[in-house]
């Protein structure tokens, strides 16, 4: 009861200072804002608040609230949390208590009601401090989503709220050590017994695996299906059920503060309210879900790219070499004018597909296009800062050597880059 007024208070001050897709369309209209606002190109640094026409001034604010509580809660305590391996407990219920986390989900389930660019600003501002350790997206973005759309009402009322205030973390686990790109291939599988379900198997790779409350596994409940996909379906498993144990945290090259776990299921058994949705629906429901994650990872490497430009910009104006700062040689200036232009290039197909996906327009091609293709940029960009960093962009003490280890896994997860070609080739090919 207690829990459920707090969760209440802290969704209705984030709510007032969330903008709505209803609200942000009439003024719009009414101010012609679009004019008035610069686009990254034309702006003072890439990071600036106040630019591209897609936010507005409501937008505007709770960028600079969530900006300031990056700076304030995340950044002091990134390094202790890189050596622990996660970050704590207590930084979630900050970001609920803030109305950081599940800002889609909508109002009358307990969530923050806001719309899907107050949910990037989210993204782009925890790029732009380069902190990646909160698995802040994954869990408001990716996992709420699932338990939003395709949940019934109890399994609403149970999770959304205590999700919405950090109270409760989420984990989604697809991979397994013998099926990643190839989701089909899964092997943990759940039988059913009475009314309950045996969960057995094993996955691998799971971010907030450490440390997640509530995991989505996906599982095998019909073998004799025609395809695999028809016989997969999404549970609900709590920490803490038998038979359910948390691996190692996994020792990674980057994302250091990120608890990425193993998991194990051994006969955990499963009411049948654990069940998300329908029966063998759980491929579906996937291919349903992965163009917001896609879209997600890319508004998260153009921002990454927007950092690492703005902080190149800020070195090579300082560092001198023969008598004078490096920004004064020619070579170094087509360089950041070569990849500014590629980052606001970039930038713009990026709010265009925000914007399209707020209005439920974005197509899943044009998802695994963005994912594709911003990724690769944030590792082109992270290679070229670090170069005009010299020996210093190879030492950790620079924020440009952070993001250069955390930009590396961007094309691999969420669907690696080569199946993001697969699925915008098949759709070339059904054209003809
Ligand atoms: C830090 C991190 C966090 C992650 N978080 C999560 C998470 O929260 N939940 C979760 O479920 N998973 C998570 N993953 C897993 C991630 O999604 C997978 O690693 C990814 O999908 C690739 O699968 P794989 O590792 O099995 O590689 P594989 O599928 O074995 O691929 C190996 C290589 O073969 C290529 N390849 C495979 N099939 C094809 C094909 N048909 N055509 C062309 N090339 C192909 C791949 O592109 C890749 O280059 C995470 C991974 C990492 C590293």
């Amino acid at each position: 009861m207690f829990l459920q007024k707090a969760v209440r208070s802290c969704v209705s001050e984030a709510r007032s200072s969330l903008p709505l897709l209803s609200a942000v369309t009439s003024r719009r209209r009414q101010h012609g804002h679009a004019q008035t606002r610069p686009e990254t190109s034309s702006a003072k640094t890439l990071m600036d608040v106040g630019t591209r026409r897609i936010f507005n001034e409501d937008h505007d604010l709770f960028r600079h609230s969530a900006r300031r509580f990056f700076q304030e809660e995340v950044v002091p305590h990134h390094n202790q949390w890189e050596k622990e391996g996660q970050v704590s407990r207590e930084l979630w219920e900050k970001a609920g208590e803030q109305g950081l986390l599940g800002v889609m989900a909508p109002e009358e389930q307990g969530g923050i009601g806001g719309d899907l660019l107050s949910a990037a600003i989210v993204w782009e501002e925890q790029m732009y401090c380069n902190c990646t350790g909160p698995g802040f997206a994954l869990h408001s973005d990716i996992v709420m989503p699932y338990i939003s759309n395709y949940g019934n009402k109890e399994q609403i009322e149970r999770f959304i709220p205590p999700m919405a205030a950090g109270k409760c973390i989420g984990a989604i686990a697809m991979t397994e050590p013998g099926a990643g790109s190839d989701l089909q291939g899964v092997r943990t599988h759940a039988k059913r017994d009475g009314s309950d379900w045996i969960l057995n198997g094993n996955k691998v790779f799971i971010t907030n695996g450490w440390m997640c409350d509530l995991v989505l596994v996906v599982t095998v409940t019909n073998r004799e299906a025609k395809t695999a996909a028809h016989g997969i379906s999404l549970f609900l498993v709590e920490d803490g059920m038998k038979g359910f144990q948390k691996g190692r945290k996994l020792d990674k090259i980057g994302l250091k503060a990120q608890d990425t776990a193993e998991l194990f299921f051994e006969d955990v058994r499963l009411p049948a309210s654990a069940l998300l949705g329908e029966l063998n629906k759980g491929f579906y429901y996937l291919m349903n879900e992965l163009p917001q994650e896609r879209l997600l990872i890319a508004d998260m490497a153009i921002s990454s790219c927007e950092f690492m430009f703005e902080e190149t910009r800020n070195y090579v104006l300082q560092r001198k070499a023969f008598g004078k700062t490096i920004a004064h040689l020619q070579t170094v200036q087509h360089k950041l004018a070569e990849l500014k232009t590629e980052i606001c290039v970039g930038r713009a197909f990026l709010d265009s597909c925000l914007q399209l996906h707020g209005e439920k327009r974005l197509d899943s091609s044009t998802a695994s296009m963005a994912k594709c293709w911003a990724s690769d940029l944030q590792n082109r960009v992270a290679t070229q800062c670090v170069q005009m960093h010299g020996g210093w962009g190879y030492m950790m003490e620079y924020p440009i050597a952070k993001a250069f280890v955390d930009s590396r896994v961007q094309p691999i997860y969420g669907g690696t880059n080569e199946i993001m070609k697969e699925l915008i080739a098949r759709t070339i090919i059904s054209q003809k």
